[in-house]
């Protein structure tokens, strides 16, 4: 199967009303974009803000553009002028510095607050309780050039489908409350961007809006041409 055959079923299953699908294209290079792009997808995820800055470059305009890997501070402002939704945002520092960067290029940007649910160490995000205190914080209430439309998290990387699941319906259920108490009449507050390629159909059932999928549409990242942050 091809990236447009692979992307053209993934769309069919899942984008609807509730779901949308990011294609996540890190470690392809601009031609696999393209031709995912060419087959109707205009969303793409990327992990690494130089490969990401690369291919914005060189890629068409209304293509938007989600960063999904860790975000270091000194390099949002590569970002800032282009990028659509930061899914991973996992300090107040780093909102603060986004904010920052969002006014010197007059926008607002959108952002995801990534949440820990794994059971592993190598995940970053906040706890639920930093969720909180982090929009609790007076320094997060003067913000005015960002948006919180929702959660990000990332499940356990393990086959037991009942852990993966118990994952997800927290994120959802912290998603729920954050809304319930923070976001009440905030319509734009509404994404949980939760699965992957091997999870999104337990993540949708969990109620997933956003599904990151690389690898079930691009094929097998074998070369890594960008060195991780
Ligand atoms: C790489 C990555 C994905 C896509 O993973 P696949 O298993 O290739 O679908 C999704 N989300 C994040 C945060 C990633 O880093």
């Amino acid at each position: 199967m091809s990236i447009a055959d692979n992307l053209l079923k993934y769309k069919a299953e899942i984008e609807g009303p509730t779901v949308k699908l990011v294609a996540v294209s890190k470690y392809h290079g601009a031609d696999a974009v393209l031709e995912a792009y060419h087959a109707g997808q205009r969303v793409f995820g990327e992990n690494i803000v130089q490969e990401l800055v690369e291919k914005q470059a060189e890629l068409p305009k209304d293509i938007e553009w989600h960063l999904i890997g860790h975000l270091q501070t000194n390099k949002v402002k590569y970002i800032a002028p282009f990028i659509s939704l930061i899914e991973s945002v996992d300090s107040l520092k780093l909102l603060i510095e986004i904010d920052k960067q969002a006014a010197k290029n007059k926008r607002i940007i959108d952002c995801l607050l990534q949440v820990y649910i794994a059971d592993e160490d190598t995940k970053f995000g906040l706890a639920f309780d930093e969720v909180v205190d982090l929009l609790r914080d007076e320094q997060f209430s003067a913000l005015k050039n960002i948006r919180i439309v929702g959660l990000m998290g990332i499940a356990s990387n393990t086959k037991m489908e009942k852990q993966i699941k118990d994952e997800f319906n927290e994120l959802k259920v912290l998603f729920d409350g954050i809304k319930a108490s923070f976001f009440r009449k905030d319509e734009a507050f509404k994404e949980i961007s939760m699965g992957m390629s091997a999870d999104y159909k337990i993540a949708i059932e969990q109620g997933s809006t956003m599904v990151r999928i690389g690898s079930s549409i691009f094929g097998k990242r074998v070369i890594k041409h960008f060195k991780a942050d």
